[in-house]
């Protein structure tokens, strides 16, 4: 059975340090929720959602107080030592902004530009112009975001009016997805005949349904070659956003579409805003499509574990990998791809634990209070006693220093997804 992923070939996007599209790794994205006008409120949390693994991050750029800010949260995180590139995000006003203040147009690694909120007529189209012609001047990338909230009228209306008139009408709903796609095509046509090359363009048609995000893509991947961004728009808080999300962007990344992501996810007030980026990664992950942090498999628990202990040692280790990942991601090239498993009882625990490459196999209700466990595949130690999670992850860490450290046997791993070549 063949499960291998094909990425579909596009046009390949350089942005400064991070490459986009073709068998180039699917990117990870976030955005800001900080008023841009905020210079240091907005680079720390850029350098946290940077930390937490988001390889691009987009900031809201909506007035001449943001625009003014721009060049100095680069500095700012320049001087920290983030190099994450900064999109800047366009609406209305875009082409005033970039005009007044060019040190936000430099600063800025790439634009988005929302074709349905430039503006109307012959106005409109000057505005994209000055849009697209200022990212061709400095070498920018442009995202043309086309989004189901801020579609294009002239374009829906002239869509609509010409589907009345044909022998064989399609629904509004089918229109307006059509309407998406044919905004973001114009668009993207428009600013390649303006002088922007195609490896300077990324596409978007976000929606906030699942199967029409699916549609929509499915017909976007088959009409052009230029990398696509994936994104559920407004999918919500909480678990519904994180289920609506994954649903809708594993069956596109399953068939290859997508070279950048964002889980646009509303956080709880007062949360991090990294849980989007958490999130985004684990879809990467558990699709096997990139590795960021070592894996914790645990199974759900029921009735034969009846302490927390299975939990907590569940918990403490998904924790501790995941926080060791800043030192370890240079330390230990590839160990993003250790495999821990924690189960909770014999029933499953051995099996999982063998599969794995370390794995502990915790007692369950009225069972010997020992638990064996597994390292690559073979009975190591027993651990028991009160102290079996201190000594869990000192095994953890022994096998992380010897697999991946200087000469180790997993070192450097790195998982290659090919293209389509069809
Ligand atoms: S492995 Fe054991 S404890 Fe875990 S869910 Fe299965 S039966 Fe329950």
């Amino acid at each position: 059975m063949n499960t291998q992923i094909l990425r579909r070939p596009t046009h390949q996007v350089q942005i400064d340090h991070v490459n986009v599209g073709s068998d180039s790794p699917v990117i990870v994205q976030s955005m800001t929720n900080t008023d841009t006008a905020d210079a240091q409120a907005t680079a720390l949390q850029v350098k946290e959602l940077s930390e937490a693994g988001s390889e691009m991050v987009r900031i809201t750029v909506n007035n001449p107080e943001s625009a003014a800010k721009v060049a100095e949260i680069r500095q700012r995180l320049d001087d920290m030592g983030c190099n994450t590139p900064l999109i800047g995000d366009f609406h209305f006003n875009g082409e005033r902004l970039l005009a007044e203040f060019p040190d936000c147009a430099k600063a800025l690694s790439k634009y988005r530009i929302n074709p349905g909120n430039v503006g109307k007529g012959s106005k409109g189209d000057e505005k994209f112009a000055f849009l697209i012609r200022t990212a061709a001047e400095y070498g920018k990338a442009v995202r043309i975001g086309v989004n189901w909230g801020s579609l294009d009228q002239s374009l829906a209306k002239r869509m609509m009016d010409a589907n009345l008139a044909s022998a064989n009408p399609k629904t509004p709903e089918e229109i307006m997805k059509e309407a998406l796609i044919v905004s973001a095509l114009e668009s993207a046509q428009k600013a390649v005949d303006l002088g922007l090359p195609e490896n300077k363009i990324i596409l978007s048609c976000k929606v906030s349904a699942v199967q029409d995000l699916i549609q929509v893509y499915r017909e976007l991947a088959a009409r052009c070659s230029y990398s696509l961004h994936l994104g559920l728009t407004e999918a919500g808080m909480g678990s519904k956003g994180i289920v609506a999300s994954t649903a809708a962007l594993s069956v596109l990344l399953q068939e290859g579409i997508g070279d950048t992501i964002r889980i646009s996810l509303t956080p709880e007030p007062g949360a991090s805003r990294t849980k989007e980026v958490v999130v985004a990664q684990e879809i990467l992950q558990t699709m096997g499509l990139r590795s960021f942090t070592p894996m914790v498999t645990a199974c759900p628990g029921c009735g034969r574990t009846t302490s927390t202990v299975f939990q907590e040692l569940a918990r403490d280790i998904q924790q501790y990998l995941r926080d060791q990942m800043a030192v370890w991601r240079l330390q230990y090239p590839g160990v993003e791809n250790l495999n821990v498993a924690v189960m909770g009882c014999v029933v499953n625990g051995p099996g999982e634990s063998k599969l794995a490459d370390i794995g502990i196999s915790l007692p369950g209700t009225g069972e010997t209070p020992i638990a064996p466990v597994y390292v690559d595949g073979e009975r190591k130690v027993t651990l028991k006693g009160d102290n079996m999670a201190a000594e869990f992850l000192a095994i953890v860490r022994e096998y992380v220093e010897v697999n991946y450290g200087e000469g180790g046997k997993k070192r450097d791993y790195r998982r290659v997804i090919p293209i389509q070549t069809a």
